[in-house]
């Protein structure tokens, strides 16, 4: 964990759930799907939130 400090505190809550920054519910899950557009290389993974769909985030999956 060298040259990596975390400016805050790290804290692992698992009875915490987060809010969807769209709707306000309570993300107790996301789902995640892959998208049928690749972008760049591998494969491109979708997160949105259950309650409203909403895309939460993107990230980049190496798997075929
Ligand atoms: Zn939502």
């Amino acid at each position: 964990m060298a040259n990596s400090p975390a400016p805050w505190a790290l804290i692992d809550r698992e009875d915490v759930a987060p809010i969807c920054p769209h709707c306000d519910n309570d993300l107790e899950h996301v789902l995640r799907r892959g998208t049928g557009f690749p972008l760049g290389q591998g494969r491109t993974l979708v997160y949105f939130c259950p309650h409203c769909r909403k895309v939460l985030g993107f990230a980049q999956g190496r798997v075929f």
